[in-house]
Formats: structure tokens, C-alpha cells, sequence
């Protein structure tokens, strides 16, 4: 399909620009919420059409839509960042395109072509422009978080894939997603529940697998610490992700490991991204199993020097402490690769370094 023009009709009740930069200046993560909204409808019949723009408000749903019973959906998340120049600008958006497909054929739902993607990005970016928050200087981490999400709808209770297909794009300014950023958070080691099996939906990115993971992540907080970490299903022994962030592994001898993409783990483009900022940083990146053992004698032996957590919303994060039910296991106290590569990506995404891998794109 040809990408479509978005029909505009924006509000005739826009938030004030008083209240607005109130929001703005605290905005936290996922309370707030721009004026406007995208939406495509999808039918079987029909293919995508309706591409709209419209004021940001509640939906409708029939009781019987299927998105509500067998939560057949999928979803996207990225940050566009304001430039010094008052330019916004987006990261990798296309790769997020091509994982919003990949999901959407795995949830068995249409997929929506990357030039209608990146279109309701821009489109909804420049009508919102004002709702991307203004970075003060260098150590806050403001963005105007996307949030893209395709959901099967209409009234029918029969389960197959749905005949008929939503696609929205909300957006939220967002401040930092830990409170604290840059303090390390403690990760809790689920021997209970798995996240993803083989041939199940970890690749895939939709909310099942986030509700499947509520109740590891209740337990992580009922043992004090702020995350959960999981193993893979068949042998419970080989590290995978975190809830909703990749791992990373820092040795001693320059090497960068991450758990291989398998098919039961996310794959981040802040993951992705930190695999080539590693070669810039003389970093020997590896992708590889990498079991709980591994974890707990390297960082015993002093192997392993730094452990952190990535993604979208929390960029990099260290990891000061793994615990289980039989073990804590303190991680390594350095954090200077970790640091590193974070002021590298935060300095491209905000514009304030060189983008040599060509991956800003330009949204308002
Ligand atoms: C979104 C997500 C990530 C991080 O992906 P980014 O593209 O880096 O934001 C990691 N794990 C899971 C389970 C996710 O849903």
C-alpha cells in the first residue's frame, strides 16, 4: 500500500501551555499524555484505510472484541529527543517498523508496512511537537515517549485471527524511567515462573508475555529488589532478560556478552545498538549462552566487572545485586563501561555527538 495521508482533525480543546509545562517539568513515566492520537483501521475486506489523526480520549470496545478475551496484540515503544536546536528527532524508528512486523505475524495479525509506521510517527510528533520536553543540560534524560499499538477488535468471540484491526499511536513525555537514574537497581532470579518457552511469543513484543511476567516481578519486589530476571523454560539455567530490558555482561579481558537471540528473548534495539557502540569502544562483543553459573563464579573470580540492564525506556542501567531464593549474588561495583556506552547512546539520541551510524531520524 501506498503510505497514506492521515486525515487531521485535531482538538478543539488543547491543553493550556500553563498546565502543559507543569506536566513537562515532572512528567515521571506513562501519567501523562499528549493532545492527540493516530489511528488506522484494518479490515479483512478492506486492508488499512482511515488513517486519521484525532484528539487523544478513551475508546470504544464491544464487549466481545476479541483483543479483550484472547489478547491478540502487539505493541512498539521509543522516545523521540529534542535537539538543542529545537529540532525532534527519533532513534532507529525503522527498526522498531520491522520488529512491530515481526510481532504482528507472530500474534497472527496484518502486518502494517514501515512507510505507515514511520508516517503516523512523524505525523503525530509534529502536531504534539510541543509536548517534547526540553532537556535542561546534559544529565536529563526528557523525551516524548511513542508508544505504537495494533489490537483485534469486533465483536466475535470465535477464536481465530480477528477480521478486524486497530492501529493507535499514543504518546507520553517522559522523564527518567528509574527514579535516580544512573543508581543501580537489584535484580530478583525467578526460579518459578518463565517469561518465554521455545516456540512461544518472547520474540515477539506484546502484552501476554508482560502479564505473565506481573506476578515474578510482585515477587521481585516482595524480596526488596526492583526487577525480575528470568531463565529459559527448558533448564531453567541459561539467563535470558529481564522483565523488559536485555542483559549485558562486562569483562575484565574487553569482552561485552549478551544472551543469543533464540527466539525466547526480545530483541532490543538498545541492545542491538550497544553490540556496535562496543566495537567504537574497542569492546569485543559477544553473543552467546550464558548460564546462571557463569554469572556467579565471574563475578566471584572477578571475571565479570559489570552487569547491566537496557532498553528504550531505562537506556542502561547497572545491576548492584542479583538475588534468589537460595543465593545473593552482589555484583561487581565498577560501572565504567556501562557508563561509557550509556553517554555515548544518550549523546547520539539527544544530538550532541556525531551520528556516524546514521540513525537519528527526523520527526518535527
Ligand atoms: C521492549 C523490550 C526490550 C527492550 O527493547 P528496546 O528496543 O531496546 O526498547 C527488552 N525486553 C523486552 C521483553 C521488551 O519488551
Amino acid at each position: 500500500m501506498d503510505t497514506p495521508t492521515f486525515d487531521l482533525r485535531p482538538t478543539t480543546t488543547p491543553t493550556a501551555d500553563n498546565v502543559r509545562d507543569e506536566i513537562l517539568a515532572a512528567p515521571g513515566f506513562g501519567q501523562y499524555f499528549s493532545d492527540h492520537m493516530v489511528h488506522v483501521r484494518w479490515t479483512q475486506a478492506e486492508g488499512w484505510h482511515g488513517a486519521e489523526l484525532r484528539p487523544y480520549g478513551p475508546l470504544t470496545f464491544d464487549p466481545a472484541s476479541p483483543v479483550l478475551h484472547y489478547a491478540q496484540e502487539i505493541f512498539e515503544g521509543l522516545k523521540a529527543y529534542r535537539h538543542a536546536d529545537g529540532s525532534v528527532w527519533g532513534f532507529r524508528p525503522e527498526r522498531n517498523a520491522a520488529r512491530f512486523r515481526q510481532s504482528a505475524d507472530r500474534l497472527a495479525l496484518p502486518r502494517l508496512d514501515d512507510a505507515t509506521f514511520l508516517e503516523s510517527l512523524r505525523v503525530l510528533v509534529e502536531k504534539d511537537a510541543a509536548w517534547v520536553p526540553t532537556p535542561r543540560d546534559a544529565s536529563e534524560e526528557c523525551s516524548l515517549y511513542l508508544r505504537p499499538f495494533m489490537i483485534a477488535n469486533g465483536r466475535f468471540l470465535g477464536v481465530k485471527p480477528a477480521a478486524e484491526v486497530d492501529y493507535y499511536l499514543i504518546a507520553s513525555p517522559a522523564a527518567s524511567y528509574f527514579k535516580g537514574a544512573g543508581k543501580p537497581v537489584s535484580i530478583w532470579l525467578s526460579s518459578r515462573y518463565n517469561r518465554a518457552a521455545p516456540g512461544g511469543t518472547g520474540f515477539a513484543k506484546t502484552g501476554g508475555n508482560y502479564a505473565a511476567s506481573l506476578i515474578a516481578q510482585q515477587e521481585a519486589i516482595d524480596h526488596g529488589c526492583d526487577q525480575v530476571a528470568f531463565l529459559d523454560a527448558a533448564e531453567n539455567k541459561w539467563v535470558e532478560e529481564l522483565g523488559g530490558m536485555n542483559l549485558f555482561f562486562v569483562y575484565a579481558d574487553g569482552r561485552l556478552v549478551t544472551p543469543a537471540l533464540t527466539g525466547t528473548i526480545l530483541e532490543g534495539v538498545t541492545r542491538d545498538s550497544i553490540l556496535t557502540l562496543a566495537r567504537d569502544l574497542d569492546l569485543t562483543p559477544e553473543e552467546r549462552p550464558i548460564s546462571i553459573d557463569e554469572w556467579r563464579d565471574g563475578v566471584a573470580s572477578g571475571d565479570i566487572v559489570e552487569v547491566f540492564a537496557c532498553g528504550t525506556a531505562a537506556v542502561i542501567t547497572s545491576i548492584g545485586r542479583l538475588m534468589s531464593a537460595d543465593e545473593t549474588i552482589d555484583s561487581p561495583a565498577g560501572n565504567d563501561i556501562s557508563q561509557r556506552l550509556r553517554t555515548r547512546l544518550l549523546d547520539i539520541q539527544y544530538g550532541r555527538a556525531e551520528d556516524t551510524h546514521g540513525w537519528m531520524t527526523r520527526l518535527a
